[in-house]
């Protein structure tokens, strides 16, 4: 007699070898997506311009640098991990001592932000890196100090910033200080001679007739003028002056150390150098003549100010008797 009573449904439950097929698949997927990802996070440090690192504090052992290491550093990665002191001797000397205090700080604060320090590179160039670092969370029962940190290259910003400094403290006429500049070393100067009681002399120059050189000649010829005198200027003071243009012609010096004899015969040099340029426009050979004014610190002396405005008045004071000479205020 037939069975009437139809045939089981299948179940959907796949057999055990497709489960294991199953399994498989989905094990190659998730390797694919894993080796996917890898290549993801690869590519992308490598194209930071920056190197993540991983430091056991205790045993000095580098665990983790990214590929950026080699084009930073110009070393293999291999041998930083195998060595510290790849990474350590690579610091430029005169900065590894606070690379160090401040990587050390981070025991105390957690992290550390702000360090920036030079390094050598296997090429002998010189770059700036800003090596933020932190402590990595610690596993419960685990007491390995484990640091973590990310150092990026800055040395392009830093150059900007140079750049930038030297644009804002740069007469670009003369490339002497500017007179905000100057005036900012001058007070530092003074404050530093009067903490020390150490001699300090200060010295105006103003070129003389000036407005006849431009009209004479014009503007472009007064231009030179003003270039040549600060070329002088910059020639006769000592390492440690302060030399600025701080008006139209007007010059200043600040000599941190000299008294006002001493600054005198630095003064008589420079008119005497000044005296000895020879311009020429066109067929027409002329010279310049300054006058200059110049005080040393006294007891009294409270501020900048006064030694300025005693500068001054020994300058006017020049130009009243008959300009080109030199007279102490
Ligand atoms: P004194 O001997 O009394 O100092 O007379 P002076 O002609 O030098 O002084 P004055 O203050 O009458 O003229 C200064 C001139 O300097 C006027 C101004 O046009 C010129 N000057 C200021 N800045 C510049 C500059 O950057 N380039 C040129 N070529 N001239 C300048
Ligand atoms: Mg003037
Ligand atoms: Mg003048």
């Amino acid at each position: 007699m037939a069975n009437k009573n139809p045939p089981a449904p299948p179940t959907h439950r796949p057999p055990e070898v497709a489960q294991t097929l199953l399994a498989l698949l989905h094990a190659q997927g998730e390797v694919a997506r894993l080796s996917e990802r890898e290549q993801l996070f690869s590519s992308l440090l490598d194209s930071v311009n920056a190197v993540l690192w991983a430091f056991d504090w205790e045993s000095r052992q580098v665990l983790y640098v990214s590929p950026a290491f080699e084009r930073i550093f110009g070393r293999p990665v291999s041998l930083v991990l195998a060595d510290y002191n790849e990474w350590r001797d690579s610091i430029y000397p005169d900065d590894l001592e606070y690379a160090e205090h401040s990587m050390a700080q981070v025991l105390v604060k957690g992290a550390v932000e702000d360090r920036e320090y030079r390094i050598i590179n296997a090429q002998g160039e010189v770059r700036w890196l800003s090596d933020k670092c932190f402590i990595n969370q610690q596993r419960e029962g685990e007491d390995r100090v484990i640091i973590v940190g990310i150092a990026e290259d800055i040395t392009d910003k830093k150059q900007l910033e140079g750049e930038l400094q030297r644009l804002a403290t740069t007469d670009v006429l003369t490339q002497s200080s500017n007179r905000r500049h100057f005036f900012e070393c001058a007070q530092q100067a003074f404050d530093t001679a009067r903490e020390d009681g150490s001699a300090l002399a200060f010295l105006l120059l103003d070129i003389d007739d000036f407005k006849l050189i431009n009209d004479s000649y014009g503007h472009q010829e007064g231009d030179q003028v003003l270039q040549r005198i600060a070329d002088s200027g910059k020639a006769v003071l000592r390492r440690g002056d302060q030399f600025g243009r701080i008006g139209g012609e007007e010059f200043a010096a600040v000599f941190p150390g000299c008294t006002a004899e001493v600054a005198e015969q630095i003064a008589e040099r420079l008119q005497r150098e000044i005296q000895r340029l020879s311009f020429t426009h066109g067929q027409q050979a002329y010279g310049v003549t300054v006058s200059q004014g110049l005080t040393g610190l006294t007891a009294a002396d409270d501020s900048l100010d006064s030694l300025f405005a005693r500068a001054d008045a020994a300058m006017y004071q020049a130009k009243r008797q008959g300009k080109n000479q030199i007279v102490r205020g």
